[in-house]
Parts: structure tokens; sequence; C-alpha cells
């Protein structure tokens, strides 16, 4: 455990002990399920992160609704993970599951847009401000094709991304900065092409590098988070969205934002309600409610150019799309969605007592005098081991401290409590009370009372 944390190392390491033990007493049934599922799956599971919880075995869910999630032993939890973002708005909200029903019975896929296009394709321009629009089934892959569009109609080959950036599966994207130069990231398996010879990487909040990147007019677009939310937070210095997409207009660069999860921003999500406006914007995760669905607009400016460069191109695959994207189901899930979830109202909800988690967060960690912080973008909260918050993925990076991650996570499991893994988010939905946000400020406590 490092000494900076400010926390008791062998508490720490007799609690890990202690929490292991009660997780698996309380738990026979996840136990026989994931002893049952091993021989058939990689892993023992149908995704390989399934296996990297904080807990012993995975734990096997019964139902998800709202706020709550209950295992097949019968525990029911406060969810503050909601499926990494995929379920920001409540698990199986009505008015989604309601869609999902009525559809499921009047032809699941077509491949012909239905009568709810106009009315989708009118709404997204109406929240977010983007022009025209396109369809993908996951935010890895709208991002994938956002890229691809982007070279296209540039002509350019270089794209350029913040060092500790996440988008999805999209290979391009996987290049980090290793004392200060670009590498193929280590972890990314299977790839055998050097992505650094047509990705660059620079440092979040980097002016004079994102100058110098995009000054040889070679990079078809800046693809980025308007916060950064996958190395921890890391929040944008004041200006620097402003003089960034200056820099970009002036190198004929697009700016793209990927608001997969900054959606938790408000209704039009972090650009709109930062005044941001950004030449393509790549939507995810929640945006159907948590069917799968992801979105991309262009701007006016560029729509034109991307249907330019479709028409100049040879008949044939363009390597954009998939079969099943905008079939019926998602179709319905995402206006349900739109039209009666992701509301103002739900916004305002949520936005508030996010703000009433984090300061209970940072009261705790006020309390008892840990050097820690605690960062927000709209619904979203992440606590963070250093007295300052990070500047840029670097020093994002250096702060995570995985094994205390887990730990609190699973300390959390055995007291009704769920967060995200991997880091330390916690998302507030419409279903989400007062009540729960002071029972995960209560078990942080005590969590860390137990281990001063
Ligand atoms: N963009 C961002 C910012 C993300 O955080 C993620 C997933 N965490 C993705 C894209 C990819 O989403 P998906 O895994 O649903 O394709």
């Amino acid at each position: 455990w490092p000494d900076t944390l400010g926390l008791s190392s062998h508490r720490l390491t007799a609690l890990w002990a202690r929490e292991q033990a009660a997780f698996i007493d309380a738990h026979p049934r996840s136990r026989t399920l994931s002893a049952a599922a091993a021989p058939h799956w990689l892993f023992g599971v149908p995704l390989h992160w399934m296996n990297d919880w904080a807990t012993p075995f995975s734990l096997y869910v019964a139902h998800a609704q709202g706020a709550h999630v209950t295992d097949v032993d019968g525990h029911t939890r406060v969810d503050f993970c909601l499926g990494d973002t995929g379920a920001m708005f409540g698990h199986s909200p009505a008015p989604v599951a309601e869609a999902l029903a009525r559809q499921a019975a009047r032809g699941l896929t077509t491949m012909l847009p239905g009568e709810d296009t106009a009315w989708i394709g009118a709404e997204l321009t109406r929240r977010f401000g983007l022009a025209r629009w396109q369809m993908a089934l996951s935010a890895s892959d709208a991002n994938r094709f956002v890229i691809r569009w982007a070279r296209a109609l540039t002509g350019r080959t270089q794209i350029l991304v913040f060092n500790g950036c996440y988008h999805g599966t999209v290979d391009d994207v996987f290049v980090d900065l290793v004392h200060g130069q670009p590498r193929t990231r280590d972890s990314l398996l299977g790839q055998v092409h050097d992505i650094t010879r047509t990705t660059r990487s620079i440092e979040f909040n980097d002016l004079a590098a994102l100058e110098a990147a995009l000054a040889d007019g070679q990079v078809a677009c800046l693809l980025a988070e308007p916060v950064m939310t996958n190395i921890g937070m890391v929040l944008p210095e004041p200006g620097f969205w402003q003089a960034a997409q200056a820099l970009c207009r002036r190198h004929g660069t697009l700016w793209v934002l990927d608001e997969t999860h900054t959606l938790s921003s408000g209704p039009g999500g972090y650009a709109r309600a930062h005044g941001l406006t950004p030449d393509g914007l790549v939507l995810g995760k929640p945006v159907a409610g948590g069917v799968p669905c992801a979105l991309y607009g262009f701007s006016d400016a560029v729509a034109p150019r991307a249907e330019a460069a479709k028409r100049a191109a040879p008949p044939g695959h363009s390597g954009i799309g998939t079969t099943l994207t905008a079939n019926g189901l998602t179709l319905a899930a995402l206006r349900a969605n739109l039209e009666q979830v992701m509301t103002e109202a739900a916004y305002r909800h949520m936005i508030d007592l996010a703000h009433t988690l984090a300061d209970g967060l940072r009261g705790v960690i006020a309390r008892h005098g840990l050097p820690w912080c605690v960062t927000q973008v709209g619904a979203r909260t992440e606590c963070q081991f250093s007295p300052m918050p990070p500047r840029n993925g670097s020093q994002a990076d250096a702060m995570l401290v995985p094994a205390l991650e887990q730990l609190l996570h699973l300390y959390l499991l055995n007291r009704g409590l769920m967060i995200t893994p991997f880091h330390n988010m916690m998302l507030v939905c419409p279903a989400t009370t007062p009540d729960h946000v002071t029972k995960l400020v209560t078990a942080f406590e005590t969590f860390i009372t137990e281990t001063r």
C-alpha cells in the first residue's frame, strides 16, 4: 500500500481478508453459478471484464430496477455504477421497457427506417445542436466511424487524441505517451500495426502541445472527451476548449467530442451545457436507456463534406455501419428515452443529488485529513487519491491505486452499495434518493475509520 494514502497498511491488508470471507459466506448461489459457467466461457464469464470486479467470484444478477440491483442470493444493493453509465437513467426505465415490449411484437430488425426516424433526428438537433446524424450499435463503433469519416472528408491520415484517453475498442486511439514519447498501449491485445504512425497523442490541457501537433496540417480530427472520465477524472482548464477549437479551425482539423460519459452534464450533454460547438459529437451507452445504441452528429459545415466524400468514393463497402444498426428495437427505445426519460427534470434531480454526494465525500475527506479529492461532472462524481485534481492523463494515472479501489468496492458491495469497478466513479440516476446518498457517504466514512 502506498505511504501517501494516509491509511494504515496492516489494517488494509486485514480488511481485505475479512471482506473476501464475508462476501464468500453471503453469496453461495453466485458461487455455484460461477462454478457452473467456468468450463464454458473464457475466464468463466461472457465478457472477460466481468471477471475483473473486486469479488472472489462473479456476482450474479437476478434483476435490476431503478437505482437497485438484486443478486441471485437475494441481496439488493443501491447501484451507483449503473452499468458504467449504460443505465445512467436507472435500470429498465418504464417508458423504455414499454416501448420495447410494444416494438418487440412489431418487427425487431428490417434494415429500413421506421416512423420515429424524423422525430428522433429533429430532437437530436434540437438538443445537441449538430445538423446531421448517423447511428451505430456502440460508442466504440460510433468513434471508429467518425474517425473514418474524418479521414475521408479531409483526405488526411493522422488523428490526435489525449494521453490516457479511452473511446472504446477503437484501435486507432490506443496510443500512450511514455516519457513523452508515443507508444501503442501495452495492453492492446493482438494489434500488430504501429498505431503511432497515424495517431498522435498529447497531454490534456496543453495548448502548446496541441498547436505543435496540428501545425503540419496533417491531422484529420482531434477526438476527445470534453472531460477525461476514463482515467479518474480530468477537467478542462478555463478557456481550454475555446482555445483548442480555435487551433483546430486554424489548421483545418475537425474537433470531435465523445460525450458517451459526459452526457451526465445535462439534457444536451457537456458541449451544450458549456456553450461549445464541436464539428462532430458522439453519444453512446445510456442514450437509448440502456439498449445498445450510439449516435454521431456532424455540424452544418461538415455534414455536406461527409456526403460528398461518400459520393466521390467507388460504390461498395464503406466500412461504416453494421447490419443491425438503427433496428426497430433500438429506435423505439431511443425515442422513449429522449422523449420521456432524459428530461430536464430528471437531470435537475440527478445533478443536485450528485452535488450532495460530492459534498458529503469532501466532508469525510476533510474530517479525516486525507490527501484525496473529489471531482464532478454533472451526475458523475469521482474520488481520486491525491490532494489536487489532475491536470492531465499522466497525473491522473499516477493517482490510481488499484488495490485500494478494489478493497473499497468490495467493502461497499458487502454493505449494500455498488460503485464502478476499475476506478471510483459514482453516478446518480433519476431513481437515486437522498437516503441512498447518505448510505454511501456513511459507508465511505466507516471504511476510512476502519483503515486509518
Ligand atoms: N467513449 C467513451 C468516452 C467511453 O467511456 C466508452 C466506454 N467506457 C466508449 C466510448 C465505448 O463505449 P462502448 O464500450 O459502449 O462501445
